[in-house]
């Protein structure tokens, strides 16, 4: 109900709203190179179990109440879609598998360390980063509390820590930096009893997505989420159904960082008022949405011929 609130609004104020702002500056920053040794973490949707340990281990890693092991084996949470928030910075959903009722599919969720994220482009602070291993962090101590962040994300993920309603604080996944610093893997694939989640430089983990895909291309549909959508994203996902039916979102391979740095600058250039912006990101979205019809071909071109990944 709240995103849908939320998807409204912005085609409404996608309307009232001149597009002027958007040619006022050249973006910058979204041609930044990639680091070689960028990191990647595989879903392997067909393996996963939807045991909710990686929930489990994500909230202890990230010190937020929760409760002990044994209540994730209660399967009623599956009954409506989750999202993640301030208090579960990854969630599991299940769906339907039509091919065998008993395997269902399940799942997590988590923000996806786009390769050009838009929330690092949204933010008016820089309180938001990507770093040369991939992950992207925010920094509470810049953080404004201006939201931006959470209109530009395509996967709508940043959410606030409301409880801290004097300050209140970004919350989403941040690849398990502090772990990692202590050469721990990130806590959800440390955990995984079945192996589903699978942790390694981005290109090593994309060659093995593409392995597994093509030696089960019974199995699996041709379609690595992540690979390419919105410039190619961390996290990235095998399944054997289509992802538009795992309520992944459909998104074109062009990042839209390019634009929200546009309106960015547009803001302190001409001194946009709030609700302008909000309106302008909304119609990022849209605008990202609708190319997804015509890059869809290219995706599938790029998969047939076995192109896109690199070595
Ligand atoms: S998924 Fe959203 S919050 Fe995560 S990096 Fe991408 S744009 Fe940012
Ligand atoms: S990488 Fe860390 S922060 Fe992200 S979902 Fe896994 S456990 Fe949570
Ligand atoms: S811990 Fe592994 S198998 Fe269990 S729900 Fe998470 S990803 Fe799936």
């Amino acid at each position: 109900m709240k995103n849908l609130n939320r998807r409204d609004f912005f085609k409404s104020a996608a309307l009232g709203v001149s597009l002027t702002v958007l040619g006022t500056s050249k973006a910058k920053g979204s041609d930044k190179m990639l680091s070689d040794d960028r990191l990647g973490i595989l879903v392997d949707t067909d393996v996963c179990v939807g045991c909710r340990h990686c929930e489990w281990a994500c909230r202890v890693a990230h010190n937020l109440p929760t409760p002990d092991l044994d209540n994730y084996s209660d399967n009623s949470v599956f009954k409506e879609y989750r999202r993640p928030d301030a208090g579960s910075l990854t969630v599991v959903n299940k769906f339907e598998n039509e091919k065998n009722p008993l395997l269902p599919i399940h799942v997590k969720v988590q923000c996806m360390h786009c390769e050009r994220p838009a929330c690092v482009s949204a933010c008016i602070v820089g309180a938001l980063t990507k770093g040369d291993d991939g992950s992207v962090v925010w920094d509470d101590d810049k953080c404004i509390g201006c939201r931006y962040c959470m209109v530009a994300c395509p996967f709508q993920i940043p959410t606030y820590d409301y409880d801290r309603s004097i300050d209140p604080h970004i919350r989403k996944c941040d690849l398990c930096t502090d772990r990692r610093k202590n050469d721990e893997l990130p806590a959800c694939v440390n955990i995984c009893p079945n192996e589903a989640l699978l942790f390694g430089k981005r290109d090593a983990v994309l060659a093995v997505a593409k392995t597994r895909v093509k030696r089960k291309s019974d199995v699996y549909v041709n379609h690595i989420y992540g690979e390419h959508e919105v410039g190619g994203t961390s996290w990235m996902y095998i399944a054997r159904k289509s992802f538009d039916k795992l309520n992944m979102p459909h998104l074109a391979a062009n990042p839209a960082p390019g634009i929200s740095e546009s309106i960015q600058h547009g803001i302190f250039a001409y001194f946009v008022p709030p609700v302008t912006l909000y309106a302008l990101l909304g119609t990022i979205m849209w605008i990202t949405k609708r190319r997804s019809g015509d890059d869809d071909e290219l995706i599938s071109d790029e998969e047939e011929k076995g192109k896109g990944g690199k070595l």
